[in-house]
């Protein structure tokens, strides 16, 4: 029982060490999403448990509205249950979601009925993300620091989609993948405010080395982790 998910990352290049996050932290709720990057082809997104994300720049542009619309066009005008009605209300929704600078991902989806093919469309981290500073302070280069910090931002916010795909709803537990993050940008995560809360202050090179092997370490989890699998179960051939 396999999820196959493929990321558009054309428009916001990412590393590859993302797709291995994502794996691992459904790995260790007995789900296996096999990640890679790339696009399916219009046949393969009629298979349930087929799921494209497409990456979009935090700016959520003209040029990043088109990619939304044809990302979700691809999949709402496909037979069966498709059509290009349904297609032009879950564009005007799409777009409508993803121009409040406070929303960070979307799933363009066809659930309850049909979870398991929605495309979910992310945007890049906003400039004024609050976490970009930790990031920014916990690396002595900026390489690193948005290596770090991409990691941590695209890893969150890619597993919380599919979590949407997989049937999942928002939850009031911060720590949970399922959060409904983020209640305003300029917020510090709860998993970061520990950590802040935690570090050494009184030497940058501690505080540094503690901020960077807790951020890798204390991960969110599910609450719910039963109903994606029985989604999945009953959705995946
Ligand atoms: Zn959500």
């Amino acid at each position: 029982m396999t999820v196959y998910v493929r990321i558009d990352d054309l428009a916001q290049p990412l590393d590859s060490s993302i797709l291995a996050e994502v794996t691992d932290i459904y790995a260790g709720i007995g789900i296996t999403v096999d990640t890679q990057f790339g696009s399916f082809l219009k046949e393969e997104l009629k298979i349930e448990g087929n799921i494209q994300i497409t990456i979009l720049s935090s700016r959520f542009d003209a040029d990043d509205q088109k990619l939304a619309e044809s990302a979700v066009r691809e999949l709402w005008e496909t037979p069966p249950g498709g059509s290009s009605a349904a297609a032009d209300n879950v564009v005007a929704n799409t777009i409508s979601n993803l121009s409040n600078p406070d929303v960070w991902g979307y799933t363009a989806g066809l659930a309850p009925a049909d979870p398991l093919r929605s495309p979910i469309l992310i945007k890049a981290p906003p400039d004024n993300w609050a976490e970009n500073d930790v990031f920014t302070r916990a690396y002595d280069n900026s390489v690193e620091a948005n290596k770090a910090r991409d990691l941590y931002y695209y890893s969150n916010v890619i597993v919380h989609e599919l979590g949407h795909t997989f049937g999942l709803n928002h939850n009031n537990d911060p720590l949970d993948f399922m959060y409904n993050l983020p209640p305003g940008q300029q917020q510090i995560d709860k998993i970061m405010e520990k950590i802040l809360d935690d570090a050494p202050k009184d030497d940058l090179v501690r505080w540094q080395e503690f901020v960077r092997t807790e951020v890798a370490s204390r991960k969110r989890y599910f609450s719910d982790a039963a109903t994606a699998r029985d989604t999945i179960s009953k959705f995946v051939k």
